[in-house]
């Protein structure tokens, strides 16, 4: 006997890896070259090259024991160290290393964070669409529910009347993520405030903090001259899940992290609540190399290349705009959420099928009349996909 919850999750891909599937079974009747494959978040630029030598440098010169040894749980001191002190240089704050829980990646930082504050099967999480999927499966296996809230549907930004509705006594945490996969929206200031305005006003009337989860993988991408606002500067009870998967271009090395605000009401609690999370997922001791790794990276201050990302996102607008397409500009991460003409998505992501372009249909992400394209790909695809999404749109607007 197993688990029928886990089975169901073993066995049913989600819609990205679905299509992951389809297109190496394409390429491998019409050649790779030929396959458009926008399905995945994979970065398709290397790491900065200061990291892979640092890398190199640790395996040729630490002593094996160390480098490959277990860390203390949360993470070595000096990996969180270093990157409280990068925080503070950049944003102001004020974080050591007892802020910081150093996970492997976003994923299990989430998993982490959501089953530590999953009180009983009435827990309820709230997520803003277009949302990442697996909160969904992450909500469900901690034990509570993802409840999704609408957005202002012009801008992507919250629909604050909406989430007041959505706001009641089982409600435990809004999460939000911004730079958004897959609306490539960032999070104004102006939002920024009202939330925190909205969840102070929320946690009075409930006489307990409502938490704010902030899911920042993709934070340093981010093409405009405006800062993403640092949630825990407006609003006490955050806490911030963060992935080097994207910005260091590290997803096959796990490796990400979780910051507790300093005036987290019941700091202690909660730090120590993510901790056995952590403990019973097996999330203890994140990779010792990438944790020295990413140690380096703070203290160097890396950041993402994003030339050729936003290149990618220059052709790809102004081409499909070209065309008659309507979607909102892409300000960050890597991904491109197109209205999909007809206001069919699924329909949409079909169609696209027979061009041998792979996107991914809205439905996932709680948005059914989109699809989402991941433009992480070489810019040569994104200029021969071209007169692929061009007949696709005479095809739907005939
Ligand atoms: N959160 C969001 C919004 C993501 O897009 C992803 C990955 O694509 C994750 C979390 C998981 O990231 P990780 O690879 O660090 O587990």
């Amino acid at each position: 006997m197993v688990s029928k919850d886990m089975l169901k999750l073993g066995r049913v891909r989600s819609a990205i890896r679905e299509l992951f599937e389809f297109g190496r079974k394409r390429a491998a009747i019409v050649g790779n070259a030929n396959v458009f494959d926008f399905s995945i978040g994979n970065p398709s630029v290397p790491p900065p090259a200061a990291l892979t030598e640092e890398m190199i440098r640790l395996l040729n010169t630490c002593d094996p024991s160390a480098l490959h040894g277990y860390t203390s749980a949360p993470g070595a001191v000096e990996t969180r160290d270093a990157i409280a002190e990068n925080l503070n240089s950049r944003f102001g704050t004020s974080f050591t290393r007892r802020n910081l829980y150093i996970s492997c990646g976003a994923a299990a930082a989430l998993t982490s964070v959501l089953r530590a504050l999953t009180v009983d099967h009435h827990t309820e999480f709230i997520a803003i669409a277009p949302y990442f999927p697996e909160y969904a499966c992450f909500a469900t296996t901690a034990g509570g529910k993802l409840v999704i809230v609408e957005p202002d549907m012009a801008h992507f930004q919250i629909d604050f009347a909406a989430l007041e509705r959505a706001i009641n006594a089982h409600t435990q945490a809004v999460i939000i993520n911004s730079p958004n996969n897959p609306s490539g929206v960032i999070y104004s200031e102006e939002t920024i405030r009202a939330l925190a305005a909205l969840l102070t006003k929320k946690s009075a009337q409930l006489g307990r903090p409502v938490y704010l989860i902030s899911d920042e993988p993709y934070r340093e991408l981010n093409y405009t001259d405006q800062p993403v606002p640092f949630v825990t500067n407006y609003y006490s009870a955050s806490i911030v899940t963060y992935s080097y998967s994207k910005s260091l271009s590290l997803p096959g090395n796990r490796i990400g992290y979780v910051l507790l605000d300093n005036d987290m009401p019941d700091f202690d609690d909660v730090y120590d609540a993510i901790a056995g999370s952590a403990r019973v997922q097996g999330y203890v001791c994140a990779p010792a190399l990438l944790q020295k790794t990413i140690a380096r990276a703070a203290e160097l201050n890396l950041i993402p290349d994003l030339t050729s990302y936003q290149k990618n996102r220059d052709a790809l607008y102004g081409g499909l705009s070209a065309f008659g397409y309507r979607c909102m500009p892409p300000d960050g991460a890597f991904y491109l959420f197109l209205e999909a003409p007809g206001g069919d998505g699924d329909a949409f992501a079909e169609a696209a099928k027979d061009e041998d372009i792979l996107i991914v249909p809205g439905r996932s992400f709680g948005c059914p009349g989109y699809v989402r394209i991941a433009y992480c790909v070489a810019y040569d695809t994104i200029i021969r996909d071209l007169p692929g999404f061009g007949r696709l749109y005479q095809r739907f607007c005939q």
